[in-house]
């Protein structure tokens, strides 16, 4: 049997088939309607009084490991490098991500309790090689479709994206279960962030035509593609991800889309000079 048959299987006797949407959701978010200013600064002090967020279902029961993938690096020496904790990260992903032991990550900046990083926090990798993102896939019934977004900003990463969704009043942060990076914020250019979101396997808050917040992965590249190209690197990092996302969830050509292909989806999101062509040429290559 391959992954999908054993998942599904695997499905069958976990339990992880839920039933039931609870709330009916007329308040469904979408992180791009409007183009928003995303800053770095430091986390909200006060929860919006007025939260636009509703859980249309409750999170699938995570009691199987998820499989871990790796996108391949081949290039570059290893030297220390310092990290800013992005939302959800841990020290045992940190670890995983720069192939460093966590007991030298935990020495190296004296942690007190390793295990509660702050997001935003500035960590030193000691000896680090280059950084690779570390992808969990969870056996899923829920993932039907792959949205496309951009961040209709010249800068940005998922640290600036959580805080700037949490005013904007997303309970839970950032609305996107990825985000690919431009090399701004100290982040590298095609380095693939993983959501807190994806990391628990909730809804997103990405786009609510459609109800692609419920069964729509959500995938946002840094830039502003009304204005500008998209690199290869950023390009090289989407069709791997959406390639991983595909084959695991069987999810088939037509449903991975842009923001603005969905059905009552009034956006250019991820910009005008987005290449579908070649991206749906190379992802068939694949
Ligand atoms: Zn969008």
């Amino acid at each position: 049997m391959n992954i999908l048959q054993n998942t599904l299987v695997a499905l069958k006797s976990r339990r992880l088939w839920y039933a039931g949407l609870s709330v009916v959701c007329a308040l469904s978010l979408d992180a791009c309607a409007t183009a928003p200013i995303y800053t770095t600064g430091p986390p909200p002090l006060e929860v919006p009084s007025q939260t636009a967020e509703v859980q249309v279902s409750e999170p699938p029961v995570l009691d199987q490991q998820p499989l871990l993938i790796s996108p391949e690096i081949t290039y570059g020496a290893r030297h220390d490098v310092y990290h800013i904790v992005a939302p959800g990260e841990t020290l045992w992903r940190l670890s995983k991500m720069y192939d460093v032991p966590m007991d030298t990550i935990t020495c190296a900046n004296r942690l007190g309790n390793p295990d509660e990083l702050t997001m935003g926090q500035r960590l030193r990798i000691p000896n680090a090689a280059p950084m690779t993102p570390v992808i969990p896939l969870y056996p899923s019934r829920k993932w039907k479709y792959i949205i496309i977004h951009h961040s209709a900003t010249d800068e940005g990463s998922a640290l600036g994206f959580h805080f700037a969704h949490f005013k904007r009043g997303f309970n839970q942060g950032l609305g996107y279960h990825f985000v690919i990076d431009n090399g701004t914020k100290g982040k590298p250019a095609g380095n693939i962030e993983v959501s807190p979101r994806w990391l628990k396997q909730q809804d997103g808050a990405h786009c609510k035509a459609g109800g692609m917040n419920y069964n729509g992965i959500g995938i946002c590249l840094v830039g502003n593609f009304s204005k500008e190209r998209l690199s290869e690197k950023q390009m090289h990092a989407l069709l791997y991800l959406v390639d991983k996302l595909r084959k695991y969830y069987g999810i088939p050509l037509s449903n991975i889309m842009g923001h603005g292909q969905v059905n009552g989806a009034h956006t250019e999101c991820p910009g005008t000079n987005f290449p579908w062509k070649e991206f749906k040429r190379r992802l068939q290559a694949l």
